[in-house]
């Protein structure tokens, strides 16, 4: 019996090798023991060839189930939400399979190899049966039972886990369905209150980014040269200093910023949003993205909606292969376009982990510098590398925006083209503790930085100063549409006299 806890040493190899981190090696090492365990005991009972061969073969799905999760840490860097890892292998076609395949190939083999080095081993162990025990037997399969009470070990149980997460995405498709028929309600009326009070021409582009703290830009006094791009621009820029977002991860925060729901009032379907009213009064909407949440679920709901969807990221939802640099040649067409008044949505994936993915290797600038030596005081070496790679990542970024800023100016000779830029929310990495990632507790992943380009509206000193949640965004973007609306708030535009400061974070965020 004291063999089977032999079976704990695989997922511990993996969390010491760094392909599993704790709270996954934890879980599976606690399914597989029981499951072994149980499995382990009917072997010896039965003592057959039947049982035999079943028992290896479940042994070996188990193994490999490990190892899978292994390969996706080794290949992503970071732990993977398990339910996109079910996403991405249903959504993925044949092509994309091929492309990861060969992308991967090394990783896979790797991983391939181990496990069957890992079989090989237990099998030896395995091989020779134990004195069958009753009272063992019962135990163990009463402790398993218990165990799977507790849903987070239920989900990481690997004859549970696809299933489960299976069923997860199915109800998630039948309800953005759902969602999008509700949505379309908002549209049919034919009597929605919005005009067009502007000059004959209006363009508003409006780039909205990912997991981007205000914390490391150099534009807001970080100490690396984050902004070395939009520095050039700093002069041309309004710089907002005291933003905060709408919601700490990203379909909330669409839904608050799109629509007229807000911090309070978060029923964004039975409300209106500025995509409707943007048409109703005469735009044309672009929504350019390389952001892969945007052909699926909720943000897929309003960017359906735009009059040009143009989706750039090529390399599937796993890979995220192409970089924000994508956006360019769409974005091009679009500024082209000689429609009088547009609406140009540009969602990029700037930060969004895997970090290291998100920029090209000559945009790995930083190493080992002050910032580095100072944290690594503080943090463990091995999470360093997380913030060097945000850090990357928001500089390679910081370079797309410039690009997207020039190609705004060049084509502003008559003043009518608009830019706002903010991301949908900041991140925390490594500012509390050695996590990186969202984290709704953190300040880091409310405040962001914003920034406007014009030639069109007055912009007073003092409005850079105000505090302004971006929940209530849709404001501004009516302003910047020049459209007469009753579902506009002047009290929550931040370019407006009438403006008033409201902010909602949770209690207890971390400063
Ligand atoms: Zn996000």
């Amino acid at each position: 019996m004291k063999r089977v806890f032999l079976i704990i040493l695989y997922p511990l190899a993996l969390f010491l090798m760094g392909y599993l981190n704790y709270s996954k090696a934890g879980l599976l090492a606690l399914n597989i023991l029981f499951i072994v365990a149980i499995l382990y005991q009917l072997k010896s009972y039965f003592k057959n060839r039947f049982f035999d061969i079943l028992f290896f073969i479940l042994l070996f799905y188990m193994i490999g189930f490990v190892e899978f999760h292994a390969a996706l840490k080794d290949i992503f860097g970071v732990a993977q939400d398990d339910y996109m890892i079910i996403k991405a292998i249903i959504d993925t076609d044949s092509n994309e399979t091929k492309e990861f395949f060969i992308q991967y190939k090394t990783y896979l083999i790797k991983h391939v190899l181990i496990a069957i080095f890992v079989f090989l081993f237990y099998f030896y162990i395995f091989k020779k049966n134990t004195t069958f025990n009753k009272k063992i037997f019962i135990i163990t399969l009463i402790l398993f039972i218990i165990s799977q009470l507790n849903p987070t070990l239920r989900r990481n149980n690997p004859f549970i886990y696809f299933e489960y997460y299976y069923f997860k995405y199915q109800k998630e498709v039948a309800l953005t369905n759902n969602y999008f028929k509700n949505f379309s309600k908002n549209r049919k009326s034919s009597n929605i209150d919005a005009e067009y009070v502007g000059k004959e021409k209006n363009t508003l582009v409006w780039v909205i980014g990912e997991s981007n703290t205000k914390k490391c830009w150099s534009l807001y006094g970080y100490k690396r040269d984050t902004n070395a791009f939009l520095e050039k621009y700093k002069d041309k820029i309004f710089l907002f200093k005291n933003i905060y977002a709408a919601a700490p991860a990203t379909i909330e925060a669409f839904e608050l910023m799109l629509t007229k729901a807000n911090r309070s009032h978060k029923d964004w379907l039975n409300t209106m949003d500025i995509l409707t009213l943007a048409k109703k009064a005469g735009y044309k909407i672009y929504w350019i993205s390389n952001h892969s949440t945007d052909t699926r679920g909720i943000i897929n709901v309003f960017a359906k909606y735009s009059d040009k969807f143009i989706m750039t990221n090529k390399g599937g939802s796993r890979g995220e292969g192409s970089y924000d640099e994508s956006v360019f040649l769409p974005l091009k067409k679009a500024l082209d376009d000689n429609t009088s008044k547009k609406l140009i949505i540009v969602h990029l994936l700037e930060a969004h982990p895997a970090y290291d993915f998100r920029y090209p290797k000559e945009f790995s600038h930083f190493h080992k510098d002050e910032v580095y030596e100072n944290l690594s005081q503080k943090r463990a070496s091995w999470a360093l590398f997380l913030r060097n790679t945000y850090d990357n990542a928001i500089y390679y970024s910081d370079y797309i925006k410039s690009k997207i800023l020039q190609m705004v100016i060049d084509k502003n000779k008559d003043n009518s083209i608009t830019l706002l830029y903010n991301p949908d929310h900041g991140e925390d990495v490594l500012f509390h503790s050695n996590f990186a990632g969202h984290n709704a507790k953190a300040i880091e992943q409310w405040e962001i930085p914003m920034f406007l380009y014009t030639k069109k509206f007055f912009i007073k000193k003092s409005y850079l100063d105000r505090k302004y949640q971006l929940d209530e965004v849709d404001n501004l973007i009516l302003h910047l549409l020049q459209i007469k609306t009753k579902f506009y708030n002047p009290t929550y535009d931040i370019l407006s006299d009438k403006f008033k400061s409201k902010i909602s974070l949770p209690k207890d965020v971390r400063k």
